[in-house]
């Protein structure tokens, strides 16, 4: 949310300053509105907000515009108890679908953990990311935001992504899900099917964009707090020379893994035990050392921790099943599963 104003009322309440008013809002583009009027006494209120709607029919400022209970455009509130006025633009929030084909793009900017994204340690370039300040970069974040900045003609393009996939997995298939908290936009009516081929023609190979379109400020909320289950491809490698045979019995079935938090993610999140699934569904030979396999697997199960074992964290793990030690080597979502709200 933006405030173009806050401000003492300075005539007798209710005021509402037209002129200025015009100032703030004739240059941007707006279609809905909702007064909102505090006042101690509920009498008093009822007179008030006549009076209001009254000056704002004659207004040419709100021709045509709408009152929208619920995801206005624009909030004016006049506080009579604080004894202010404020004026409010709500952010645009778009939802949609990315697929991520680098192994080299993060989803979000990564900053760098060893020298707390300074780019310096101890008074020298720091070793980790050589004065870059981030680990990758490039984002996703990064890559989509200034087209929508520039669309939208916003102050800043906020992320969300339906969880996250690591930096070096590619997120193919129908994409993940995410959504944009544009602030302060002047512009709100975009064509969002040349606007999402502008985007695709010019990330070509890095980053793809589906189904974008308006959404509604919940959709923030129901993006980051979905659950997906998701099929996986993974090439998987052992020093060892591999037999598929020993996956037969396992194949198609949905086995129950335990993990405790991975050793990699240990210093960022509490030790938990979590209960998961996995179902392996393809399993093919590439050399005697490299297998490609194709999983299904529950919302947050480490896959990488799965085919490795994790030093036993992950119960039972695909190395147990192949009675060899493996690791993953490459990984790709190949699809964010929609589950049945
Ligand atoms: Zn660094």
């Amino acid at each position: 949310m933006s405030t173009l104003l806050h401000r003492p009322l300075s005539t007798s309440f209710p005021d509402i300053p037209l002129s200025e008013l015009e100032g703030l809002l004739a240059s941007r583009e707006w279609s809905t509105y909702s007064i909102g009027i505090r006042c101690r006494d509920p009498l008093q209120k009822d007179l008030f907000s006549k009076a209001v709607r009254v000056r704002i029919a004659d207004s040419p400022l709100f021709r045509g515009k709408m009152i929208a209970f619920e995801h206005p455009d624009i909030e004016i509130i006049l506080d009579e108890g604080a004894g202010q006025l404020t004026v409010q633009v709500l952010p645009l929030i778009i939802t949609g679908r990315y697929t991520k084909l680098s192994r080299f793009i993060a989803q979000t900017r990564h900053y760098c953990y060893a020298c707390k994204g300074s780019g310096r340690t101890q008074g020298r370039e720091c070793p980790v990311c050589h004065g870059d300040k981030v680990l990758t970069k490039e984002s996703v974040q990064e890559l989509i935001a200034p087209f929508f900045r520039d669309a939208f003609h916003c102050d800043e393009v906020l992320f969300h992504g339906a969880g996250r996939e690591d930096v070096d997995v590619r997120m193919l298939g129908n994409g993940r899900p995410f959504a944009l908290t544009l602030e302060n936009p002047l512009v709100r009516s975009v064509e969002m099917g040349s606007l999402q081929s502008a985007i695709n023609d010019s990330l070509v190979g890095k980053v793809g964009l589906l189904d974008v379109r308006i959404g509604i400020p919940s959709d923030v909320a129901s993006i980051t707090r979905a659950y997906h289950t998701k099929r996986y491809r993974a090439v998987v490698f052992s020093e060892e020379i591999i037999s598929l045979e020993k996956l037969d019995s396992f194949r198609g079935q949905k086995i129950d893994v335990l993990q405790t938090t991975p050793v990699r993610v240990e210093k960022r999140r509490v030790m938990k035990e979590r209960p998961h699934w996995v179902i392996l569904e393809k399993a093919t030979k590439m050399d005697e050392h490299r297998i490609e396999i194709e999983l299904h697997a529950s919302a947050g199960c480490y896959i990488k921790e799965f085919i490795s074992g994790d030093a036993g964290r992950s119960l039972p793990s695909l190395s147990e099943w192949l009675g060899i030690p493996c690791v993953c080597q490459e990984l790709d979502v190949l699809e964010i599963v929609d589950l049945p709200q």
